[in-house]
């Protein structure tokens, strides 16, 4: 009888930012079960170490971090320790992120404010961190969670859709920029049930989120979505993925 294949990513050091709850989790989760080593990295530690038990109890291989990425030196520090744990980091999946929705004349200043230090400078502070790592190791990936936002603008969504417009368009300059053997991708989610609308402060707003949630998908989805662009030879780059549920029309 011969031996079962290893795992598909068995080998590949993946850091996972937004990783304690929805989508991060989710692909934690998926790409540990396909053998990846994950640095799970967050705020909330309680969540990660219970992800990080349930992936350890699974078989697979999994560390913590409590980290808030707005904060640049302690993005360095999760990219060094992430190295120094796992030997390098071949996959930064860029997945922090939070959606206070408003209208612009609501003045919800600290939350636009929020959103540009988390949204985009919390992914650029990622960039810096490994960018340098990846080059000097001759590969790795960039993958970016953007939003169906970052392709149009829905009002009350200005600031959100401006931060994810953002990140589509340093993803394309890092795919230039950054050389042969370094692979970027951004994924675009349509509605998926997560817990990203906690954040809006505006009631009616919240509700007319509510009323889009009906029609999500699961974050297990946008997990596929990861492990497929992983999956290819390191000669393919897939640029983007955009992936709605079906029923959403927007
Ligand atoms: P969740 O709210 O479930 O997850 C957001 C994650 O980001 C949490 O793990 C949260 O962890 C983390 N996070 C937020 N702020 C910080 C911070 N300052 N430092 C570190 N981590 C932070 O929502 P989703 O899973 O839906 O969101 C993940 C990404 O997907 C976001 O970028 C979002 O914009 C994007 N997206 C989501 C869609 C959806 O419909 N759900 C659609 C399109 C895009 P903690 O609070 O523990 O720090």
């Amino acid at each position: 009888m011969s031996a079962s294949p290893a795992p598909i990513f068995a080998g590949r050091r993946v850091l996972i930012t937004g990783a304690s709850s929805g989508i991060g989790a989710a692909i934690g989760r998926r790409l540990a079960a396909d053998g990846a080593a994950v640095m799970l990295a967050a705020r909330r530690t309680d969540r990660l170490e219970a992800l990080a038990a349930e992936i350890t109890a699974a078989g697979g291989t999994a560390a913590i971090a409590t980290v808030d990425i707005a904060d640049r030196a302690a993005v360095q520090r999760l990219a060094d320790e992430t190295e120094a744990r796992f030997g390098a980091i071949d996959v930064l999946v860029n997945n922090a992120g939070l959606m206070p929705l408003s209208p612009l004349a609501a003045g919800k200043v600290e939350e636009w404010e929020r959103m540009v230090d988390v949204n985009l400078k919390g992914v650029l502070y990622g960039i810096a961190a490994v960018l340098p790592k990846m080059q000097a190791q001759g590969r790795g990936h960039v993958i970016n969670v953007a939003s169906v936002a970052a392709h149009k603008v829905f009002p009350g969504a200005a600031v959100y859709c401006a931060t994810k417009f953002a990140v589509r368009a340093l993803s394309e300059g890092l795919r230039m920029e950054a050389g042969p053997k370094i692979r970027t991708t951004v994924i675009s989610p349509g509605t998926v049930a997560t817990e990203l609308a906690d954040t809006i402060t505006v009631p009616e707003v919240a509700a007319m989120i509510r009323r889009y949630q009906e029609i999500a998908i699961g974050p297990e989805a946008i997990a596929d979505a990861v492990a497929y662009a992983m999956a290819q030879p390191a000669t393919v780059d897939v640029n983007e993925i955009v992936i709605r549920p079906t029923a959403q029309d927007l």
